[in-house]
């Protein structure tokens, strides 16, 4: 048994480096049997302890308990045909993989297989653009390349790329063809024990449907400071499938959110001829005019305090809130504008200014990176620089302000204050059925957690 502390993003590596044996197992279970003592090599049973919450839960060390399994070499029995068995092994591409390294860490040992990956122009798309593709390998029993497989999402789009790589006797043949997807809505629960990444983590939940619950939730909930152990969440979440492999989640449908004993719901709902947007079950849209932070909630970000100036009028020069996060942090703006300013300014370093309706206005200071102009128009949630630490800073942060006619407000407040649009009496019926529907997954939802937690 060993014992190691890490920062919390080791055990998560660990983790998804055992789903992928995992999903390579339960995809192929009878085929890969024999194989299972080469599979089982090098892995090992990993538990996870959470320090308490306390209010930066998220930078504290994770503890990481993990026991090694000491595998035995294979041995076939006598008279077994080595090529009677195959492995079946499915890992993610890294940014900078390599033919070479990629079918190593698939435990493909075959050099004519790693020159063809490396000069045919099929596979040349597998390794040009985004890493995160799946791959998975057929390989024999010497640990030669019987057949690859890998599909991505082009990014336009609702129709997936599959890459086949087989070997045809002595040599290899390769197709590149395009596929269908298939959306599934899928359900998950959590708890928070320690943040909410975590809990995701631990309901299986993709990155993207925790950023959208922290998003749509985010009028209402701070994610960064108001989270209780033991608050709860149910989602309704679009699962985007290649031939039964989830390649990326789509929108989360609905959700619910148990934070500090109150409950709080939203479900999608697109109005014919209306963009979409979430409302509560009673029909009322949760539209805010006014994002709650000028950053995107991320596994980054998540894990950064605020700090608040105070608000005295007296001491002009640094009103406004504080985001620390790394330099190179997108920020966006948090509400329809135009930018009035785009620039250097004593002090704030790189800074950008956007007016907003009712001369309500917004400013960016010690920004790294300015992407935009002055006069130019920019939409809620448009990504306008980056968090830096220019000007007079001591540290990468956002240095944020909200001006009301010239006064300095909190960006919170007014995040808060939210018009509420009802659904359009023609629609209501078709809404009622959604939400119903939803209703009862969200309930199907919790029940499921419930089962796997007794
Ligand atoms: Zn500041």
């Amino acid at each position: 048994m060993k014992l190691t502390h890490h920062n919390n993003r080791l055990p998560t590596l660990a983790r998804s480096t055992s789903n992928s044996l995992l999903s390579s197992l339960t995809s192929h279970p009878r085929r890969v049997m024999a194989g299972i003592g080469v599979l089982l090599l090098g892995t090992g049973v990993t538990a996870f302890g959470i320090a308490p919450l306390a209010p930066d839960a998220s930078l504290l060390p994770v503890q990481q308990v993990v026991e090694e399994i000491q595998s035995q070499p294979f041995a076939p029995h006598e008279g077994a045909s080595l090529d009677a068995w195959s492995l079946f092994r499915s890992d993610t591409l890294r940014r900078d993989d390599t033919p070479q390294s990629l079918l190593q860490r698939l435990g493909v040992s075959d050099a004519a297989a790693a020159a063809m990956l490396r000069s045919d122009s099929n596979a040349h798309q597998l390794f040009a653009g985004r890493a995160g593709k799946l791959v998975t390998v057929e390989a024999n029993s010497r640990q030669e390349l019987i057949r690859l497989t890998a599909r991505w999402l082009p990014d336009d789009g609702r129709v997936f790329q599959r890459l086949v790589i087989e070997r045809q006797g002595g040599s290899f043949s390769s197709r590149v063809e395009s596929g269908e997807l298939n959306v599934q809505s899928r359900l998950a629960s959590g708890v928070i024990r320690s943040s909410l990444f975590a809990a995701t983590d631990e309901a299986g939940l993709p990155d993207s449907v925790a950023v959208q619950l922290a998003e749509m939730f985010s009028g209402d909930i701070d994610f960064r400071r108001d989270l209780r152990e033991g608050d709860r969440f149910s989602v309704v979440y679009e699962s985007l499938e290649a031939d039964g492999e989830a390649l990326r989640a789509g929108r989360v449908l609905s959700a619910e959110f148990i934070n500090n004993g109150r409950e709080h719901e939203a479900v999608w709902f697109e109005e014919p001829g209306l963009q979409g947007a979430y409302y509560g079950f009673d029909g009322q849209s949760s539209r805010k005019s006014y994002l709650a932070s000028p950053l995107e909630f991320s596994r980054v970000s998540s894990g950064y305090g605020m700090r608040f100036h105070p608000i005295s009028g007296k001491q002009k020069a640094h009103l406004g809130v504080d985001y620390a996060a790394p330099t190179g942090t997108p920020v966006r703006t948090i509400a329809d504008g135009v930018v009035t300013f785009a620039g250097w300014q004593r002090g704030y370093g790189n800074t950008i200014e956007v007016r907003h309706r009712d001369n309500q206005t917004t400013l960016f200071g010690h920004l790294s990176r300015i992407d935009v102009r002055a006069g130019q128009k920019v939409a809620q949630g448009e990504f306008i620089g980056a968090v830096g630490s220019t000007g007079l800073s001591t540290g990468p942060h956002l240095h944020f302000e909200f001006r009301d006619n010239g006064v300095h407000q909190d960006p919170l407040a007014i995040a808060r204050r939210s018009e509420n649009i009802p659904v359009s009496p023609a629609a209501r019926a078709r809404f009622d059925a959604v939400a119903q529907s939803m209703r009862m997954q969200l309930d199907a939802a919790a029940t499921v957690q419930q089962a796997s937690a007794e």
